[in-house]
This record gives C-alpha cells, sequence and structure tokens, in this order.
C-alpha cells in the first residue's frame, strides 16, 4: 500500500500505470511528472510510459498493467479509503474488460476497504459497468473529473453509471462550471492545481460550486487552494474548512 498526502483518502492502490493526455485538466498531470520521476529511479513498472518533450515528460500512450499489485489489498487488514489507479485512469480505452473484473473482484472480496476510483472517461465506465458480471459494489466509490465548464457533460455520464456512491473531482479546477448539475452525486471534490505550472482558481468559481452542493445535497469538500507553494496558500475557504464526506446512512 501506498500511503499518500491526498487529504481525501488514506492510500493508493495502482493496478495500471500509463495514460493519455484527454483535456485540459490532463495539461500538468502529476501521474505524468511522476511516472517519468519513478523511471529515473529505476522502477520497472514505469518504464518506458512517458518521453521528454522539451523540458516536460510527457506520456507515451503505453499502458501497463500490473497483475502482482492486484493481491495487495488482501494483504492490508486495516479498513482503508483507498484511490484507485492515482497513477493512470482505470477507463482508459486500452485497459481490457477483463482486467477491469479483476479489480472488481479484489474490491468484492476485500468489503472492509472503501475504493474511490476516479476516471475521465465515464462514457466508458458506463458502458463497460452496465456489462455482465459488474455489480454494483457498495464499498465502491465512482466518480469522474470535471475541470472546466468544457467538460461538464462528464456530470450526465457518471450519472448513468451504477454506483453505491458518485462524485465528481473538480480539480484542477481551471474555469467556471456554473450551469453544472450535481443532481444524484453524492461528493464534490473541488482544488486548485499546485506545482510549477499551476494555473489560476478564482474563489468565485469554488463558491459557485458550493452553491451547486447545497441545492443538491452534494458532500462539499474544499481540498486546497494550490498554486505554486499550495502548503502556504492552504485550504480555508471564507474562514473554515470543508471535509464533507458522502452520507453513507440507510
Ligand atoms: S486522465 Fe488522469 S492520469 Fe490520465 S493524463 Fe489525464 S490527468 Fe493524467
Amino acid at each position: 500500500m501506498a500511503e499518500t498526502s491526498i487529504e481525501w483518502t488514506d492510500a493508493t492502490w495502482n493496478p495500471v500505470a500509463g495514460c493519455t493526455v484527454l483535456t485540459a485538466g490532463c495539461t500538468n498531470c502529476y501521474a505524468m511528472r511522476m511516472a517519468a520521476r519513478l523511471e529515473a529511479m529505476g522502477t520497472a513498472k514505469y518504464r518506458d510510459l512517458t518521453r521528454k518533450s522539451g523540458r516536460r515528460a510527457v506520456w507515451t500512450g503505453k499502458i501497463r498493467l500490473d497483475y502482482a499489485s492486484l493481491e495487495a489489498p488482501k494483504a492490508w487488514s486495516k479498513p482503508r479509503k483507498v484511490f484507485v489507479n492515482s497513477m493512470s485512469d482505470l477507463f482508459h480505452d486500452d485497459v481490457p474488460v477483463e482486467f477491469i473484473d479483476l479489480v472488481w473482484n479484489v474490491m468484492k472480496e476485500t468489503p472492509r476497504h472503501t475504493y474511490q476510483i476516479l476516471t475521465k472517461r465515464p462514457e466508458r465506465m458506463s458502458q463497460v459497468l452496465s456489462q455482465r458480471p459488474f455489480e454494483i459494489l457498495s464499498n465502491v466509490w465512482l466518480g469522474t473529473s470535471v475541470e472546466d465548464s468544457r467538460v461538464l457533460y462528464r456530470l450526465d455520464a457518471i450519472r448513468e453509471v451504477p454506483a453505491a456512491v458518485r462524485f465528481v473531482s473538480l480539480e484542477p479546477l481551471i474555469g467556471s462550471v456554473a450551469g453544472g448539475d450535481l443532481t444524484d452525486i453524492q461528493w464534490a471534490i473541488v482544488g486548485g492545481e499546485s506545482g510549477p505550472r499551476a494555473r489560476e482558481m478564482k474563489p468565485e468559481w469554488v463558491d459557485e460550486i458550493e452553491t451547486m452542493c447545497r441545492a443538491s445535497g452534494t458532500a462539499f469538500f474544499f481540498k486546497q487552494w494550490g498554486g505554486k507553494n499550495k502548503k502556504a496558500a492552504g485550504r480555508m475557504l471564507n474562514g473554515k474548512t470543508y471535509d464533507e464526506m458522502p452520507d453513507l446512512r440507510p
């Protein structure tokens, strides 16, 4: 298990490595930078997944299925919130349905953990999960990322996904999403971009989302302001922190 400093989860689990840039939210993908760093450190799992483009590392488009990591959650005795595939996208077109099925089996066999799966490809998520043998698992939360209004259609796609809990990550938030609809989405995470090329997040965009959450009964989690020094920028919004989680009571 990899412990993580991500505020809304306890651990990461990466049965897949590698990805392809899709939309503007991917431009400064943390996983892409981290994969290059891990390859430089000699980690075989990340070999050839990125290449240099100027001073940046960019995905080559190669996807690696890590069969050996599939068993890992079974060894974690303490219940955890587990972010699945922080270094990829489980619903990337090149991840075979048979492999997703193996991931599903592990999650089913380990109900003590709560799994959080986030995709920028909710249409494929919906299409794959509507097939047999996939079943709705109460310990699996399914979410999509929305960075600005150009990808608001992903909210409609995630609403089609059969899930115990649906969520949206609005990070990096790089534009207003006013006009979006969070109906039937139980949790929203909001965060500004961090790192050397961080793009601005305007406070009014965050306020708009909080208002949307109150209207739809969606739990609101404000992760960070981000920026070049994310620690200094902190995670206070209008004088308080927002760490709401989906209400799982019947
Ligand atoms: S989908 Fe996620 S992992 Fe893939 S490039 Fe975009 S931000 Fe990175």
